[in-house]
């Protein structure tokens, strides 16, 4: 007689059966009710139903969505411990890997990553890995209340730096406290979480999970110092005094267009556009005013990534009339999720594609419109996507109370000026496959390396840094034996 399949957790396991499991779909806030608040789009899985959607996982033995995985979650692993109702162990299985499911499972574009390639998905809809990972992270700090505390079981006495507190600082700074080291973090912002707080609207993922996460390492000790930029409130000579340093500050420098007009009022980065849109003043800089001023009036976004989408999104709720993107190729070559277009569109943002600006139009100091020419298409360029070539003849002038300019992120050399770390000319750090920098015991990881890209690539940079400096660490404290003992 064959020997029945059975799950890990010992559930009978016919696939065929798995794949008549219909999908059972989480809600979200209708277009009409969203666009008048700033609360999360989607309302995420219950318990029930987030089971059901579970057992559709058919346990491919290869898992294909493991491999996908950035940082290799171990996907048919805790699908397995949820579809049985065991929570906590499901949840634990996304924690070993993972510093911040509930945040990946909210922000990763799932479809390129994981679910894209669900064998699920060869003949239905792919399992909805992303949103049972967030609803476990959600469950499992619910029955914590926070996020688990690092507990080292002993101390070493030495001092690690973390620059940055976004995903790729956190985790390190979560990896190497758990490894009892005594850990700061600087951040140039008043507050922690870096892009997850500074980048990524309250609609996509609340800040309370931020605040949550830092609270978390703050328990376990981690030393937090806001407002401090390495560079200018601490120099690199001052952090000689420390045993090693792990660079995960991100890329957050604000491409520009380079067009005339572009220092006009009303003209804005991305990064200050979010960030007035979604946090109160207290958590940021001084210099920077309050809400951007965009309710009744008619603001254009240039860009066609995930930042302009978070932008014209962020416009709608500010309660702008009128909110159009241009993007200088057509959708097919736009980077961004595809869902993030589909619910820009069903709340009211007009597209304009093969359109680029020339140049911004003002009147008396502030803008107030954008010279456009039209585009086509021409061979493929070194990005691999068709080049747009401007049209002759076809400039038109597009009225504009408010412009954003979300053409993407550099790191910024200045950062690294009389540091020793060796930058490419984008100002991203040259690291070795551990991490190592150019600088003895300067680590690196995440965006500042590779350029400006996801949450779960941060975490995976951080991940692949972190054995090394622990070894470095290592190393020192055996010096440190042998020199006492001799
Ligand atoms: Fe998928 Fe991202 Fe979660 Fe990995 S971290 S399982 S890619 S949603």
């Amino acid at each position: 007689m064959a020997k029945v399949q059975t799950t890990r957790t010992g559930l009978p396991l016919d696939r065929k059966a798995r794949l008549r499991i219909p999908p059972h779909h989480v809600t979200k806030q209708t277009p009409h009710d969203r666009i008048h608040n700033w609360d999360e789009v989607y309302y995420g899985y219950t318990a029930g139903p987030a089971m059901f959607e579970a057992q559709r996982c058919i346990q491919c033995p290869a898992a294909p969505c493991t491999k996908a995985c950035p940082i290799d979650n171990d996907i048919p692993g805790a699908l397995a411990f949820l579809e049985v109702g065991k929570l906590a162990e499901a949840a634990g299985v996304f924690r070993e890997t993972s510093e911040m499911p509930e945040l990946c499972g909210r922000l990763c574009p799932q479809e390129a990553l994981c679910e894209g390639v669900c064998v699920v998905g060869k003949k239905a809809k792919p399992v909805a890995i992303g949103k049972l990972e967030a609803f476990l992270g959600d469950w499992d700090r619910g029955q914590r209340g926070g996020f688990p505390v690092p507990r080292p079981q002993q101390e070493t006495g030495q001092r690690v730096a973390v620059v940055g507190s976004g995903p790729a600082g956190l985790a390190a700074a979560e990896a190497l406290r758990g490894a009892g080291h005594r850990v700061t973090v600087f951040e140039a912002w008043p507050a922690g979480g870096g892009v997850l707080r500074y980048g990524i609207p309250n609609f996509k993922s609340a800040k309370d999970i931020v605040d949550e996460k830092i609270e978390a390492l703050r328990a376990a000790g981690v030393e937090f110092r806001f407002e401090t930029r390495v560079g200018r409130d601490v120099t690199w000579e001052e952090l000689e005094g420390w045993d090693a340093v792990f660079l995960g500050h991100g890329a957050g420098a604000g491409k520009r267009l380079r067009l005339e007009g572009e220092g006009l009022a009303f003209v804005y980065s991305a990064t200050e556009f979010l960030v007035r849109a979604n946090l109160p003043a207290v958590e940021l800089p001084a210099s920077m005013g309050s809400r951007p001023e965009a309710e009744g009036k008619r603001v254009v976004v240039v860009g066609g990534g995930d930042t302009s989408m978070d932008c014209v999104r962020s416009a709608i709720r500010l309660g702008a009339s009128e909110v159009t993107l241009l993007y200088r190729r057509s959708e097919n070559e736009m980077q961004g999720r595809l869902e993030e277009r589909m619910h820009a569109r069903e709340e009211g943002v007009n597209f304009e594609y093969l359109t680029t600006p020339v140049q911004l139009l003002g009147k008396d100091g502030r803008v107030c419109g954008v010279e456009c020419v039209r585009m086509t298409l021409g061979e493929p360029d070194e990005s691999g996507r068709r080049r747009p070539i401007p049209q002759a003849g076809s400039e038109f002038v597009l009225d504009a109370d408010t412009v954003v300019v979300a053409v993407g992120y550099d790191v910024g050399r200045e950062l690294y000026e009389g540091s020793g770390i060796d930058v490419n000319d984008w100002g991203e750090v040259l690291v070795d496959e551990g991490g190592r920098t150019s600088r003895p015991g300067v680590f690196a990881g995440g965006d500042n390396v590779r350029g400006a890209d996801l949450v779960v690539t941060a975490l995976n940079g951080a991940h692949q840094a972190i054995p090394t400096m622990r070894g470095w660490l290592a190393e020192r404290r055996a010096e440190g034996t042998l020199l006492a003992a001799g």
